[in-house]
């Protein structure tokens, strides 16, 4: 699905400026909106639109890719499959353990047990949002081993399409969240088990595993005098092979919000 097609030119047009000033690099404020549905651009890279509008137009397509209906659709066709699948076999080819009828998967340093009925149980708060691509992450008929090779999210397979939703919703966010609380990056690998990794050109950059052939790469540069700081999210190129391209934006986004309750929560802890 292009979530593009959820958000038209139009309406993305409406709120822009108008003054086709092209400091997006594109002719007018309607070749942005074009740009934006087709994934070229996304809503920062006009710097005359506020927060508020970006962030209101990003949940009014949120709301449309994830609405209710769909999503509870989706959870339903996913139970039906994992009620037809061998977990032992499964087990196997997703590098999971498998014991007494139940699946056992590692996410972010955590064990999600799955047993055949599809019912899921975890020793941590199982949020929906990571429910449903770990369900499709089970479910998914190809699959691939961890091949060493970083690709960005844009060069998945369909990434494209939800580009401009990617940055609005994962890397954006993040990319905040860490110039706020400069020890939230540290504190994510402690936390979720990830690993702080080398040869990148970040101040840090560090992997998670939210499935085990399923890693991630956070990059991210704290900002430097006048320099902006940067985070990049990469994936391991199997990434795009054991999942499709929905339940990977829906698995960070997913992440996001639950990296937000924890700076919340540490915010709230320290000005105690
Ligand atoms: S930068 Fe924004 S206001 Fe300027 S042309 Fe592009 S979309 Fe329009």
């Amino acid at each position: 699905m292009n979530p593009g097609k959820a958000l038209t030119p139009l309406e993305i047009y409406k709120v822009l400026e108008k003054s086709n000033c092209k400091r997006c690099m594109l002719p007018s404020c309607l070749a942005f909106a074009a740009a934006v549905v087709g994934g070229q651009k996304n809503l920062d890279d006009c710097p005359l639109l506020s927060e508020a509008v970006k962030n209101s137009l990003a949940s009014t397509l949120q709301k449309r890719s994830m609405a209710e209906p769909r999503q509870a659709e989706f959870m339903t066709k996913l139970l039906q499959e994992v009620r037809g699948l061998d977990l032992a076999a499964v087990a196997t080819r997703i590098g999971a353990e498998y014991d007494n009828g139940v699946l056992s998967v590692r996410s972010m340093g955590k064990e999600f047990f799955v047993d055949s009925q599809g019912q899921v149980r975890s020793e941590c708060h199982i949020i929906p949002w990571v429910l449903a691509p770990l369900l499709a992450y089970i479910c998914y008929p190809t699959h691939q081993a961890i091949t060493g090779r970083w690709i960005s999210f844009r060069e998945l397979k369909g990434g494209i399409d939800w580009q401009g939703l990617f940055t609005s919703r994962c890397e954006t966010p993040l990319r905040k969240l860490a110039d706020a609380q400069s020890e939230l990056l540290g504190d994510i690998v402690d936390l979720f088990q990830g690993k702080e990794v080398e040869g990148f050109d970040a101040d840090i950059a560090l992997v998670l595993h939210p499935f085990p052939h399923f890693p991630i790469l956070i990059c991210y540069q704290a900002p430097d005098d006048d320099l902006q700081s940067e985070l990049t999210i990469l994936f391991d190129e199997c990434c795009g092979t054991n999942l499709h391209i929905k339940s990977i934006y829906t698995l960070c986004a997913g992440l996001i919000k639950m990296f937000e309750q924890i700076a919340r929560h540490h915010f709230v802890t320290n000005e105690q």
